[in-house]
């Protein structure tokens, strides 16, 4: 370029910041003969901005999880810092799931599977990893229980006031992470067990967070999904992308402690 057009100097002026009264360094160009001077943003002001950006999505999530109940009755007090370590094997839970929120912070695989029977708190965990993934990557947080969700789409079909299959659908695949509730509490149906293979199927193509579970365990789902030909082919299809995402399992056993005074 020719240096008659175009020059840029910067210079250390007099002027600073009128919030951090830092001074600021002015730039200075001509073109064309004409001399121009930016004032930049100041640092302290370019972090403010982005302070406000943070605050006003992590309010956004917030808002998305008190919308799904998240922030109300039983599911308030699914946090990690409420989990009752009451003996070896609720602590083994919780450090498990704390290796896999390690995992999904290095960008490792991102899947979690937890399992085990009624009221031993697979749901506490699985909400918890969900809040502290919302919350800590500031990613779009969506809860789904199985059976209800397919239940919806279904009403959906009858009652055009009730959610569309597609925007159940759309919040189900944009969700950044994902807990799937109660995947096998019901017996599955070929349509609900193809939706179920849709939505793994999508999840794992994009390497999306997601959180599984269920009353049996991931080489259990073959039998208990076997109704027909086409089920046996989707529960090996869904079960093969489970495993291929898969950072963690935790097993839960014990007795029911909803039961115990
Ligand atoms: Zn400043």
């Amino acid at each position: 370029m020719d240096p008659n057009t175009f020059s840029q100097f910067e210079t250390q002026s007099s002027d600073s910041c009128e919030w951090c009264a830092k001074p600021l360094t002015l730039i200075r160009f001509k073109v064309f003969q004409q001399e121009f001077t930016l004032r930049p943003a100041c640092e302290c002001r370019i972090r403010a901005q982005e302070e406000r950006e943070k605050q006003a999505l992590l309010e956004e999530l917030r808002r998305s999880m008190r919308q799904q109940g998240l922030e109300e009755g039983l599911y308030a007090h699914m946090r990690l810092e409420r989990w009752k370590k009451r003996d070896a094997s609720t602590k083994a839970a919780a450090k498990k799931l704390e290796g896999y929120l390690e995992s999904v912070r290095h960008g490792a695989k991102n899947w979690l599977y937890l399992f085990g029977g009624y009221g031993l708190g697979k749901t506490h965990l699985g909400v918890s990893a969900l809040r502290c993934l919302c919350l800590e990557r500031r990613w779009e947080p969506l809860l789904i229980r199985w059976s209800e969700y397919c239940s919806r789409i279904q009403q959906g079909w009858r009652n055009a006031n009730a959610g569309s299959e597609y925007d159940l659908w759309c919040d189900a695949i944009n969700a950044t992470v994902l807990v799937l509730d109660d995947i096998d509490k019901r017996a599955s149906s070929e349509w609900a067990l193809g939706k179920l293979f849709e939505l793994i199927d999508h999840r794992y193509l994009y390497q999306l967070p997601t959180v599984l579970i269920a009353n049996r365990g991931i080489e259990k789902l073959t039998t208990f999904w076997s109704g027909s030909e086409l089920m046996q082919d989707l529960a090996s299809a869904i079960i093969s992308r489970i495993l291929g995402q898969l950072s963690a399992v935790i097993e839960f056993s014990g007795s029911d402690f909803r039961l115990q005074a």
